[in-house]
């Protein structure tokens, strides 16, 4: 079976396209700019090389009839035909309290997918005119959602709910959903495959950290707590998020600085984070670089972001009365052995002790980085949530077309 996932923002789409048969990447690619004349399509055959193109797709039907297209190309394409396509996977980032899986989109599903629009307005909208477009385009194909909440759908009410009047949750739905769910998922499966023990009998801390950052808290096979809250704003710094800090500052900065409720949203989705505190650096390439040659701003940045993290993985450890492993997935999690280090060697209080040399190796593969004695395994783990859109859609797809009993 051939899988075609989807991620659909507002004004960008990326795919990639599976065989379920060897679960390898035929082809991955993105479209970007959509809605103007100079929208790029991005596509790149596996083993072949990347090709762009510029032209005009001014909605997300013909995105998607326009990477339909390339896929079937007799020169850069990897499918005979449409046909080929069996199924397609798309990323929906809100499912609220209704999804705590990966399910088949049908009317039901899409209407509570709109519903959603008010707990995450900048995500949501994308996902389901993604599944429109391929409903427009491959009318007959299963489609299926995974949502970045559902893994964190477990969470017991004391780590969920918020100490405030019961009515935002009652009537609003404000409580804690996590996000990075399919990510945080996919690095404890394979932490606890590679360690050779079942993950219910783990105490497991995940983090992801990225652009976007969260922890979770893995205890009983499950997602116990985990940083990011209602919204992904909550929780670690971040490249331009705040993360966690006192609520009382936004009434303040409104009334202050005379700002609106958007202005404040905005100041701390975008421009907050390592990007405020080193004075304009969002990557933390850059920081750990300026650090090293004296930028105070920039050693202030690194500094809070490790410590905030840190913060959370002792949290945490207290959350399960104890840790046995830990993860680093994404992109500072899987790159950045400076900042693992400088995490992990403040916490040989938990029994974590760092095998140097293993983190400094550089490689793309799964790896264990703590010492043979280290009491904590630790482990970085390139995420692949992709594959576990694939996978899902595989399972949920396969169960459409099998008659059930
Ligand atoms: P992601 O959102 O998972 O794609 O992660 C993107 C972030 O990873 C970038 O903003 C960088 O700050 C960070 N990153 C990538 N490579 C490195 C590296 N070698 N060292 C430190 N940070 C890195």
């Amino acid at each position: 079976m051939n899988i075609l996932v989807i991620n659909a923002g507002s004004s960008s789409l990326k795919y990639q396209v599976f065989d379920m048969t060897t679960e390898s990447v035929l082809a991955r690619g993105k479209v970007e700019r959509i809605g103007m004349e100079t929208a790029m399509l991005t596509h790149e055959p596996t083993g072949r090389p990347e090709l762009r193109e510029v032209s005009e797709i001014l909605d997300h039907t013909s995105a998607i009839r326009r990477v339909l297209r390339i896929l079937i190309d007799p020169k850069e394409g990897v499918l005979r035909s449409i046909e080929e396509v069996h199924a397609a996977g798309h990323r929906v980032v809100h499912g609220g309290e209704a999804f705590s899986g990966s399910v088949k989109v049908d009317d039901k599903v899409k209407e509570e997918i709109k519903r959603l629009f008010d707990l995450a307005p900048l995500h949501n909208p994308g996902a389901l005119t993604g599944i429109l477009a391929v409903e427009a385009n491959l009318p007959d194909i299963p489609q299926v959602v995974v949502f970045d909440t559902a893994f964190h759908q477990t969470m017991p009410p004391v780590a969920f709910r918020y100490p405030i009047p019961n009515v935002f949750y009652r009537k609003h739905g404000v409580r804690r959903y996590g996000f990075h769910g399919t990510s945080h998922q996919y690095v404890s499966d394979r932490a606890a495959e590679l360690i050779g023990k079942p993950l219910e009998q783990m105490k497991m801390i995940t983090c992801h950290i990225g652009n976007g950052g969260s922890v979770t808290a893995i205890l009983d096979g499950k997602s116990f707590d985990t940083s990011m809250g209602m919204t992904p704003l909550e929780g670690l710094m971040m490249g331009t998020r705040s993360g966690d800090i006192d609520p009382a500052i936004v009434p303040f900065a409104m009334d202050k600085e005379d700002l609106s409720l958007n202005e404040v949203n905005s100041m701390l989705n975008k421009h907050s984070g390592l990007f405020a505190v080193s004075g304009g650096m969002g990557d933390m390439r850059e920081i750990i670089e300026a650090a090293g040659e004296g930028d105070r701003n920039a050693k202030l940045a690194f500094d809070m972001y490790e410590y905030r993290l840190r913060k959370y993985i002792g949290a945490y450890a207290a959350a399960m009365n104890g840790i046995d492993t830990l993860v680093f997935t994404a992109g500072v999690g899987e790159n950045s052995a400076y900042l693992r280090k400088a995490v992990c060697d403040k916490l040989t209080f938990l029994g974590i002790q760092l095998d140097d040399s293993a983190n400094e190796a550089r490689s793309r593969d799964d790896r264990r980085i703590s010492s043979p004695d280290s009491r904590v395994e630790v482990w970085v783990i390139p995420t692949n949530e992709e594959l576990m859109i694939a996978r899902d859609t595989f399972r949920e797809a396969s169960k459409a077309l099998t008659p059930q009993a």
